[in-house]
């Protein structure tokens, strides 16, 4: 039999469902290649003992004949969603000694499903980032290496502990979230699959904030079917998060296979960006290919204010960062400066020494745009901008049902590349914002390698609460990629 690891989470769920390998075998499994892989500083804190625990009680639970839909499955989650009693950073030091003494609603309905817990994974600083590089508690490092090459390259951000975890076979699918590309991002470039769902699919509520009216949770997973299956017990309406929305979540998985024939995909015209990988440019042509000979049709749309996505959401993101992370102030919760001489300087040291540069240079521009004077040149300006972005999809989902488009503007680059340069590294965010903006769904699949051997995704933009017809799609895609290849394992020697 192939390694446990390999294992698919459908696969494992089958298999565990039919005692052909016990929930605390597999989950052994996954803590022995946990441990084996620090070299890639996946894991900001790993929890064994409480997922030998977890899997031992689904075991129970199976052989009770009181299984759950993901019973005794091995997940890891983003260091971003309160755990009660176990450490919750968000990759910041300001967090470094927080225990939340509660648990996210989308962790609980993941437990609740008889998921288990592996550990904490590292992420970008308060999620602010798209390469994992600006963690407090260091870089993650991708399983996958351009051929013939050593040089570290990123997983991706900022949820690059998820994508790295379920790419090197850490864990059979993660959580992850995404406020302006940091499920995609990390997806595109580790050959793994990811949905941002529609905004308000998942509750917000228990998931340190970034920015509220963009932030959304889902998914990270080796396949459209894994995916699938852990958005359906992600999901809910909650009482605890007024903008969760009271709408049945379909069953995602039943309906995957249902082809793509007479569907209408739009090829936006505005996202053939200037400096796009032609590789890139190449495999999204191939995509839409793929799509037309299993039957869908192929429409060319228009998304004018597409150029003005990324001015856009770095006025909106920061603006809610710096009212949201006011909160740490060294007297609640969080990093505390030793001997303050009076309360300002409280304030001033605590968040001086407890945020990292990115994390500060974001609090500035938010405050800075919401500034009395720069409010209407900036803020008001952006959130007019905001509209007709999301008025941009309105009308081009007249025309066509989905949209196909690349994920990122190219491969996974190195560790050290672009962190020096923020206007660089925002630029990468160029395929993704426009879904947060508009409170889209967004499914990136992977969709072949390119000539260094590193994985190159495509990304489905659809209607608010159609994610079912994304999955659709993108099993579709998956399907005509046959993508086999998956990172050699060099991080365990
Ligand atoms: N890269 C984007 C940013 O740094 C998106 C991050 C995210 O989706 N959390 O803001």
């Amino acid at each position: 039999m192939s390694d446990l690891t390999d294992f698919t989470l459908a696969e494992a769920r089958d298999a565990v469902a039919g005692k052909k390998i016990s929930a605390k075998e597999l989950t052994q499994g996954f803590v022995t290649a946990m441990e084996g892989a620090r070299a890639l500083n996946i894991f900001v804190t790993e929890t064994p003992d409480i997922a030998l625990k977890m899997a031992e009680a689904s075991d129970a639970r199976i052989a009770a004949g009181t299984a759950r839909p993901l019973e005794g499955l091995p997940l890891g989650i983003k260091d971003l969603y309160c755990t009660k009693g176990v450490r919750t950073t968000a990759g910041s030091k300001i967090l470094e000694n927080y225990v939340p003494q509660y648990e996210s609603t989308v962790s609980q309905n993941l437990w609740d499903n008889g998921a288990v817990m592996l550990g904490k994974l590292n992420l970008d600083e308060f999620a602010m980032g798209s390469s994992n590089e600006t963690s407090a508690y260091g870089p993650c490092i991708s399983p996958w290496r351009a051929k013939d090459s050593k040089t570290a390259l990123v997983p991706g951000g900022s949820s690059g502990g998820s994508s790295a975890a379920v790419a090197a076979r850490l864990c059979l699918g993660a959580t992850a979230t995404d406020t302006g590309g940091s499920i995609r991002t990390p997806a595109a470039v580790t050959g793994t699959v990811g949905i941002k769902p529609t905004y308000g699919r998942c509750s917000r509520w228990g998931i340190v904030a970034f920015a509220s009216s963009l932030d959304q949770a889902g998914p990270i997973a080796k396949t459209v079917r894994d995916t699938a299956i852990l958005l359906k017990a992600m999901a809910s309406i909650d009482d605890k998060d007024s903008t969760s929305v009271d709408l049945p979540v379909p069953d995602y998985e039943a309906g995957i296979e249902g082809g793509v024939k007479g569907l209408r995909i739009g090829i936006p015209k505005e996202y053939r960006v200037e400096g796009t990988d032609p590789e890139i440019a190449a495999v999204w042509e191939k995509g839409a290919e793929w799509l037309k000979a299993q039957g869908a049709e192929i429409v060319e749309v228009s998304l004018p204010h597409t150029k003005y996505a990324l001015p856009t959401y770095y006025i909106v993101a920061p603006a809610e960062c710096s009212s949201n992370l006011a909160r740490y102030d060294g007297v609640r919760f969080g990093h505390r400066a030793a001997d303050p001489k009076d309360l300002i300087d409280l304030y001033e040291r605590s968040r001086a020494e407890g945020f990292g540069a990115e994390v500060r240079r974001r609090i500035l521009i938010g405050t800075y745009v919401l500034s009395a004077g720069y409010y209407d040149a900036y803020y008001l300006r952006a959130q007019k901008l905001r509209t007709l972005i999301k008025r941009d999809f309105e009308e081009a989902y007249k025309k066509c049902d989905m949209l196909l488009t690349p994920a990122t503007p190219s491969p996974a680059f190195a560790i050290g590349e672009k962190i020096a340069d923020p206007v660089t590294m925002y630029l990468y965010d160029v395929f993704t914002v426009t879904v947060n903006l508009a409170g889209l769904p967004a499914l990136v699949v992977p969709a072949g390698l390119n000539t260094a051997g590193l994985p190159l995704g495509l990304q489905l933009i659809g209607k608010a609460f159609d994610e079912a017809t994304l999955f659709r799609a993108g099993r579709a895609l998956e399907i005509a990629a046959d993508l086999k290849a998956k990172p050699q394992n060099w991080w365990s020697q």
